[in-house]
């Protein structure tokens, strides 16, 4: 068969693979740590389960309008004034399928041949391959893990052709858990109305936040600023409802509604009964956030000190999201039995190996220097991991 050239073009999502991996060893009784898995270890809050079994009780399981029912898209309204002071009119938003759904959505509205858009590395993973699937031309900005991977005018500046049609922002950051301030926001901006950009930011971390860093939207630097802005986010991380797949965007009308269209002609609606439970998680008075993120905090610091005192790592205090990222050069050229371990793929194979635990190797992030390891886990599982990585790497040569 021959097969679209699209789909010779990506991978299946790695974050996703080495998260089941993870989750197939544990089902067939192998001690494993998983420090893949890029969703909350909590479970979904009472009142929103209670929501969804009401809106099924209620017989609230047919199709909705295909962008999102508008009770919903009121509740994603009103959380953009309370939180960003920002104002979008329910034609403004879409209801889709998870953040991943939206940005899809927004990769076949936006891009195609000859259009280049700027990623800022290190970047999520997906959204090389979303590009890469509607035929436009990833340019990736290399920010510097020295510097804070901080973005500057200049360094932006560098990258922009009459080509470049879009930028995507990701602040906080997965993998690096870097949030940009408003300076950089700011560079961002100017930049974007320079060349005339539309600017994607991705706020799927947004309430994940530490050491009293506020979350700055993009899109509140001013309406000339929001008019070409799509912001994106949803309620897979903030409410620990990854497998209900609700995620929303809010921008420009007119991108909305081409992403609705294309919506309405592919997966039509989200789950009736998740949109009903998205209504309960954002009319939640965000104590359950809060209290999640208090317990990533101790993670984090256990996982980045531990990570730190390991020779030949070194590990940046994340300021948001729950991933530290740990730069790995100094372990790499190490032997092991015949071998080099050489890459940061070629070092989480040998964690799982060796230690049986999980991490993502940088690579699909755009790094060659760094693994991923999720600290959405348990204290004693960052503890028993990082012991036995600890131990592993002793083992080298
Ligand atoms: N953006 C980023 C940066 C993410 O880490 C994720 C995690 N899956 C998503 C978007 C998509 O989230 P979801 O599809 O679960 O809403
Ligand atoms: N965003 C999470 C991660 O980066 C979930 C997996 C995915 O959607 O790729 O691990």
């Amino acid at each position: 068969m021959r097969l679209a050239a699209r789909a010779g073009r990506i991978t299946p999502s790695p974050t996703l693979s080495m998260t089941a991996m993870a989750k197939a060893m544990a089902a067939q009784g192998i001690d494993v740590v998983d420090f893949a898995s890029g969703e909350p270890d909590f479970d979904t809050p009472e009142a929103v389960k209670a929501a969804a079994a009401a809106a099924m009780r209620a017989g609230f399981t047919k199709y909705t309008a295909p962008s999102g029912i508008e009770e919903l898209k009121h509740a994603i309204a009103k959380k953009f004034e309370t939180d960003q002071g920002l104002r979008y009119d329910t034609s403004q938003i879409l209801v889709s399928c998870g953040a991943k759904h939206t940005l899809y959505n927004l990769a076949e509205a936006l891009f195609e041949a000859g259009d280049e858009v700027l990623l800022l590395s290190p970047f999520w993973v997906s959204y090389q391959d979303q590009v890469l699937l509607n035929d436009a031309k990833p340019v990736i900005i290399q920010t510097r893990e020295d510097d804070g991977y901080a973005i500057t005018r200049s360094l932006l500046e560098s990258c922009v052709t009459s080509r470049t049609k879009a930028i995507i922002v990701n602040s906080p950051c997965n993998p690096t858990g870097t949030t940009y301030d408003r300076a950089m926001l700011e560079a961002i901006a100017e930049v974007a109305l320079r060349h005339d950009l539309v600017i994607i930011s991705d706020e799927i971390y947004e309430k994940i936040l530490y050491d009293g860093t506020q979350h700055i939207s993009i899109a509140s630097l001013g309406p000339e600023v929001a008019s070409r802005t799509l912001v994106v986010n949803g309620v897979s991380k903030a409410y620990a409802m990854t497998g209900w797949r609700i995620g929303y965007a809010a921008g420009p009308k007119e991108l909305i509604t081409a992403m609705a269209s294309i919506q309405s002609q592919s997966t039509s609606n989200p789950s009736s009964i998740s949109q009903k439970a998205a209504v309960a998680a954002l009319q939640s008075d965000g104590t359950f956030t809060q209290q999640m993120v208090a317990e990533f905090d101790c993670r984090r610091r256990l996982m980045v000190e531990r990570l730190n005192a390991i020779p030949g790592i070194r590990c940046r205090m994340p300021s948001g999201a729950f991933y530290a990222f740990p730069n790995v050069t100094g372990v790499l050229g190490r032997r092991h039995g015949t071998g080099a371990i050489t890459s940061p793929a070629e070092l989480a194979n040998f964690f799982l190996q060796e230690a049986r635990v999980v991490v993502v190797p940088g690579e699909p992030f755009g790094s060659c220097s760094h693994i991923r390891l999720s600290y959405a886990t348990s204290l004693e599982a960052v503890r028993r991991g990082l012991d036995r990585m600890e131990a592993a790497l002793k083992s080298l040569r």
